[in-house]
C-alpha cells in the first residue's frame, strides 16, 4: 500500500509532544511490513536540520493557490532516520514557517490552513496518488476537507483519508476567511452544523470538526480516550459529532519506537540491560545521581517527565515532589512549561530547593537526559488530568520504571495496578493507578509503591519484570492502522 502522512511534526526533526514520535515510528513501522510510507511537513526554520540527511530541492515551483493569487512554495525533500519526508516552504511576505517556533502565533489556524492546501497541491501536481493519506491533529483537518470538496475533481478521486486525533484540547477555530483564503467558496455550505461550524459559536469554523466529518475513518490515540471523548467532557464540545460518526470512530493506542526506546541498546545511556539482567538498571540509577548531584542513598528514585502544564496535572507532580521528600525517597524531575506562571513556579521551587540532595528539578527539554532518567529512577508519576494517549507511561514500562497513573485515558488501557487491577492476574499487573485529583490519592498510590520498594524489594522486582514484558511497540498498532486503511480503502 501507499500511504501518504500530512502532520505538523514529525520526530526527531519536528518534535513539540507526543504527536511527533506517532508519526515517526508509524511510519517506519508500516515500512518494516513492506508498504511505501512518505511524510509531508512545514519547512521550519527551526527544525532539527542535522538530522536530515541529503536535504535536496524537489519540486521547485509549486504555486499553490491563495486567496485570489498564488504563492510560490518549494519542496524540499530528505530523510529523516531513514523516512521519506517532503517540505513545503512558502516563499511570502507571511513568513508562516520562519517564526523560530512550531506554533503560538495568532495566525496559526492560516499557517495550518495553508500547510494543507500545499500539501494537496504538491501530491496534484507531482502526480502523488497514495491509496491513503493520514492526517493528524487540527493542523490537518482541513486535508479531508480540500480533498473531498475541491481535489477529486482535479484527479485524486480514490484517495482515502484516516484523521488521528491527539488532543481534542485544540481544534483550531478560525472565522470566515480561511475560506476565502482556501478557495472554499459557499461560505452558507460550509457554516451548516453538519459540515465545520462549530458546535458552539455559530460564527465560527472548526478544523477538527471538519476532519471528523469528511474523513473516512476517525481514531484517537487510546481505546479509552475514545469513549471518555465520545461520552464524557474530554470531546471538548465534540462529543456530539463523534456520535454522529461513531460508525468511523475508534482508539488505536499509540506504540513506543523501541528501536529508540529499548534499554538493551539506547545510546544515550551509559549501561544496557535487559529484564533478565537488571544490574545495569542499578549502575544507570548511580549514574543518574552523580549527573544530577543527588546522594548515594538506600532510596528509591521517583521521576516526572513530561510538559509542566495544566494537561499533566502540575498541582500534582508539584506535590508529588514533597511528598517523595516526605517519604524519605528522591525525585527528579524533567520538564518544560509552557506558560509563563507555571515556568516561574517551577524556577521558583527550583531555587528553593537547589541544596536538597535528595530532589532535582531541570526545567527544560532534554531528550538525552531524559533516556537517563527512564533508565535511572526506580518510579515514574503521570498524574494527569487527561491523557489521550501518554508515552512516558509505556516509555517507564520498556525501561522497568514502575508508572504510578491517574487512571484517565491511554493511561487505563496500559498501566494495570498491582495490588486492585480486576481484569488481569496478579502476574500481568505492572504499575499503580489512583482516579481522583486529590494529593490523598496520589499519596495513597505513592505510598503503595515506595513501600513495596523499601520492605519488599524481591516483589518489587518482579513488578519491574512484569512491566518490561509488555510489549508496547508499534507491532500491534501497526496492524491495527493497516486493517483501518484496508478497510476504507475498499469501502
Ligand atoms: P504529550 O502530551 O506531550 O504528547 P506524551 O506522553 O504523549 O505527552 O509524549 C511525551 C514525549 O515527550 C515523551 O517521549 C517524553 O519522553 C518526551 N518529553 C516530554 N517532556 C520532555 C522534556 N522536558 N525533555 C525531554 N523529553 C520530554
Amino acid at each position: 500500500m501507499y500511504i501518504i502522512q500530512i502532520a505538523s511534526e514529525c520526530a526527531p526533526v519536528i518534535k513539540a509532544g507526543g504527536l511527533g514520535d506517532v508519526v515517526y515510528g508509524l511510519s517506519r513501522e508500516l515500512e518494516n511490513r513492506g508498504h511505501t510510507v512518505e511524510i509531508i511537513l512545514p519547512k521550519y526554520d527551526c527544525m532539527r536540520y542535522d538530522h536530515i540527511w541529503g536535504l535536496h530541492m524537489a519540486y521547485q515551483d509549486l504555486y499553490v493557490p491563495w486567496y485570489d493569487g498564488r504563492i510560490h512554495c518549494s519542496v524540499y525533500c530528505g530523510w529523516v532516520h531513514g523516512r521519506l519526508c517532503f517540505f513545503v516552504e512558502p516563499h511570502s511576505q507571511d513568513s508562516f514557517f520562519d517564526r523560530g517556533y512550531y506554533y503560538g502565533s495568532n495566525d496559526d489556524t492560516m499557517r495550518f490552513a495553508f500547510f494543507s492546501k500545499a500539501a494537496l497541491e504538491f501530491m496534484q501536481q507531482s502526480n502523488k496518488r497514495p491509496d491513503v493519506i493520514h492526517c493528524h491533529d487540527w493542523q490537518t483537518g482541513l486535508v479531508p476537507v480540500l480533498l473531498y470538496e475541491i481535489y477529486q475533481w482535479h484527479g485524486m478521486a480514490y484517495q482515502r483519508v484516516c484523521y488521528t486525533i491527539h488532543n481534542f484540547k485544540h481544534q483550531g477555530i478560525a472565522g470566515l476567511n480561511i475560506l476565502q483564503a482556501t478557495g472554499l467558496h459557499r461560505p452558507e455550505y460550509y457554516f451548516e452544523y453538519d459540515r465545520l461550524r462549530d458546535n458552539f459559536n455559530p460564527f465560527a469554523l472548526n478544523f477538527m470538526k471538519g476532519g471528523i466529518v469528511y474523513s473516512n475513518f476517525v481514531t484517537t490515540v487510546s481505546p479509552h480516550h475514545a469513549w471518555e471523548a465520545h461520552y464524557g467532557e474530554f470531546g471538548y464540545g465534540l462529543g456530539h459529532t463523534l456520535h454522529q460518526h461513531q460508525h468511523k470512530f475508534g482508539g488505536v493506542l499509540n506504540g513506543i519506537d523501541t528501536d529508540f526506546w529499548n534499554p538493551e541498546i539506547d545510546r544515550y545511556i551509559p549501561y544496557h540491560y535487559s529484564k533478565d539482567n537488571l544490574e545495569g538498571k542499578a549502575k544507570n540509577k548511580k549514574a543518574l545521581r552523580e549527573r544530577l548531584w543527588l546522594s548515594h542513598e538506600d532510596k528509591p528514585i521517583v521521576a516526572f517527565i513530561g510538559r509542566l502544564d495544566d494537561q499533566k496535572g502540575v498541582h500534582l507532580v508539584h506535590h508529588a515532589v514533597y511528598y517523595a521528600l516526605h517519604r524519605n525517597a528522591q525525585f527528579v524531575l524533567l520538564g518544560s512549561a509552557t506558560e509563563e506562571g507555571l515556568n516561574n513556579w517551577f524556577w521558583h521551587e527550583k531555587n528553593h530547593l537547589n541544596n536538597n540532595p535528595n530532589v532535582h528539578l531541570e526545567i527544560g527539554f532534554n531528550e538525552e537526559l531524559s533516556h537517563l532518567i527512564y533508565a535511572g529512577a526506580d518510579m515514574i508519576v503521570v498524574p494527569s488530568n487527561y491523557e489521550p494517549c501518554g508515552l512516558t507511561q509505556m516509555i517507564g514500562l520498556k525501561y522497568g520504571t514502575v508508572p504510578i497513573v491517574r487512571g484517565v485515558g491511554g493511561l487505563v488501557n496500559t498501566v494495570f495496578d498491582r495490588d486492585y487491577d480486576q481484569t488481569h492476574l496478579p502476574e500481568e499487573r505492572n504499575g499503580y493507578v489512583f482516579y481522583q485529583t486529590d494529593n490523598r490519592a496520589l499519596e495513597s498510590a505513592m505510598d503503595r509503591a515506595i513501600g513495596l520498594w523499601n520492605h519488599y524489594p524481591d516483589e518489587f522486582e518482579k513488578l519491574v519484570i512484569q512491566g518490561m514484558n509488555y510489549d508496547y511497540s508499534w507491532n500491534y498498532p501497526g496492524k491495527d492502522y493497516l486493517g483501518i486503511y484496508e478497510y476504507i480503502r475498499h469501502k
